[in-house]
């Protein structure tokens, strides 16, 4: 399918409105300031390339004459999600809603190598007319732009160009990210966020962030390499090679794991003035009370997504592009 032709703004901007519940030609042309021809056009294109459809009539307070609504085609484009984890690679087919139509996981072995992730994904990503790309999720660092990894802990994984490696193998467009942004991304997804973190704490310890409503990657896209600020000097040695990050304390604190992260996302909260937090990853999902219980006083909760947060996101990377 080819994206390129429809990600222009406007196509972008009536496409979003419907699908956060503007519903007819004239609701969206009110919201996004043009003129209802200028709608009635986008409109009938993104009808014709089998993203929009036509649901029924609404009438305006029951006055006024009947219009038609409209809503975002489910089957209308899929994107591929997948997070490469320290342990196992997850994969989730996302159908043009955000919905999860499949989703699968393959165990990684220890010292997994870069053509290991590749096989896997070659076996699990189909690609199809409707297709419109793959999202990878990887641990950093990472650089967003050129899309190379060298994640922490992963012998072998230093400047590997997995995004052009996955595209050549799978012949899909690919976009890669780190896994704790495309976690924000997800839960952005499902309702309006502004100052907030998304944080990760499974096989690593990450935070993703969104500063004044947009993810902040920073200077060299190492931004929310939360789990490597010291929170104990001296502290026990850290995959990274320092020592006392949050990200080895917390993993030796035992009983104490959700008391080390409580301490270490008020950190945050203060430095940053965040107003959300989401706590995600499996040391979150296995104990979802005692980390509740530990945080500072913000909106802080739990992701709805459980264990497939960061291959959503990383699809949603791709969907993205359309809204
Ligand atoms: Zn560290």
């Amino acid at each position: 399918m080819d994206l390129t032709s429809l990600r222009s703004h406007n196509n972008r901007t009536v496409l979003g409105l419907v699908r956060s519940g503007a519903l007819t030609r004239a609701d969206i042309a009110a919201a996004a300031g043009l003129t209802p021809q200028a709608v009635s056009k986008i409109v009938a294109r993104l009808m014709a390339e089998g993203l929009l459809e036509e649901t029924g009539t609404v009438r305006d307070g029951g006055r006024g004459k009947p219009r038609t609504a409209l809503q975002v085609v489910a089957d209308g484009a899929y994107a591929w999600g997948a997070h490469v984890d320290r342990d196992e690679l997850r994969v989730v087919l996302l159908d043009l809603t955000g919905e999860v139509k499949s989703s699968s996981i393959v165990p990684l072995a220890a010292g997994f190598t870069p053509d290991d992730v590749l096989d896997a994904l070659e076996r699990l990503v189909e690609p199809g007319e409707r297709v419109l790309g793959l999202g990878i999720g990887s641990a950093g660092p990472l650089d967003f732009r050129d899309g190379v990894v060298s994640p922490n802990a992963l012998p072998g994984w230093a400047g590997v160009p997995l995004r052009a490696l996955a595209e050549q193998r799978l012949g899909l467009p690919v976009v890669l990210d780190k896994d704790t942004n495309v976690a924000v991304l997800a839960e952005a997804w499902l309702r309006p966020m502004r100052d907030a973190a998304v944080v990760f704490a499974g096989t690593g310890l990450g935070a993703g962030l969104l500063l004044g409503g947009e993810i902040h990657r920073g200077a060299r896209s190492g931004a929310g390499e939360f789990g490597h600020t010291t929170i104990q000097l001296d502290g026990p040695i850290c995959v990274c090679g320092r020592r006392g990050c949050v990200e080895a304390v917390h993993a030796g604190a035992g009983a104490d794991a959700p008391r080390v992260l409580g301490a270490a996302v008020a950190n945050l909260v203060q430095l940053l003035d965040l107003d959300q937090v989401v706590l995600s990853g499996r040391s979150v999902l296995e104990a979802p009370e005692e980390y509740l219980a530990a945080m500072p006083e913000v909106d802080v909760s739990i992701t709805s997504y459980g264990p497939d947060l960061v291959p959503v996101g990383a699809a949603l990377l791709v969907l993205g592009e359309l809204f």
